[in-house]
């Protein structure tokens, strides 16, 4: 990333849906709002609380294709019947200010940053067992039965791909694997206080 957009540099956190990125990130977010989090345009339906234009961009299917079109977004997948992608220029504008970009994105999505952006740094959360990640799922009681069945096939097929990633973070208990993602992006804070 150095090379190619000053000091900025990408960051791609993955894990299966229910895994906890969502709170990780945002506790993350809270100790280092230095860091930039982009925010992925997707056809899926806004959960209650969820706002347009801060947790994703809620968009039509044709609002979507017209953005691959025209080559707007830096990647994208189709996830559990739905698209989602990260929006090229706000993420590039950032990481040329020198920003640290996270992109909370699925495995596809990484996989194509991986083959476009080989310089970012791929983090993977691992759920303690998939009986948890089950659990997880059914207890934010966001999604439908066939939703959550949709999202446990793929989250079996997204574990068996941690290995890709540069490291892997397992999120049996959130403030410990914070610590652990910190100290991956900022090995010099060892001397964090221990929550
Ligand atoms: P959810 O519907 O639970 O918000 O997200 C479903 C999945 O889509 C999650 O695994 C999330 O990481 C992923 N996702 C969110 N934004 C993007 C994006 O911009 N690109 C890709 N490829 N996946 C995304």
């Amino acid at each position: 990333m150095q090379e190619r957009w000053s000091s900025g540099r990408l960051i791609v956190l993955t894990g299966p849906s229910g895994v906890g990125k969502g709170t990780l990130l945002k506790a993350l977010m809270t100790r280092h709002p230095e860091l930039y989090l982009s925010i992925s345009a997707t056809t899926r339906a806004p959960r209650p609380g969820e706002v347009d234009g801060q947790h994703y961009l809620f968009l039509s299917r044709a609002e979507f294709q017209a953005l691959v079109d025209q080559g707007e977004l830096l990647e994208w997948a189709e996830f559990a019947g739905n698209c989602y992608g990260t929006p090229r220029r706000p993420v590039e504008a950032a990481v040329q200010e020198g920003k640290w970009v996270i992109l909370e994105i699925e495995l596809e999505g990484a996989r194509q940053i991986r083959d476009t952006f080989p310089e970012a740094l791929r983090i993977f959360v691992l759920p303690p067992s998939l009986h948890e990640l089950e659990h997880r799922l059914r207890g934010r009681g966001q999604d439908s039965e066939e939703a959550i069945a949709r999202r446990l096939e793929r989250a079996r097929a997204e574990i068996n791909a941690a290995d890709e990633f540069d490291v892997q973070v397992v999120n049996d208990d959130l403030g410990l694997a914070l610590d652990r993602i910190e100290r991956i992006l900022f090995p010099a804070a060892d001397t964090l206080p221990d929550p």
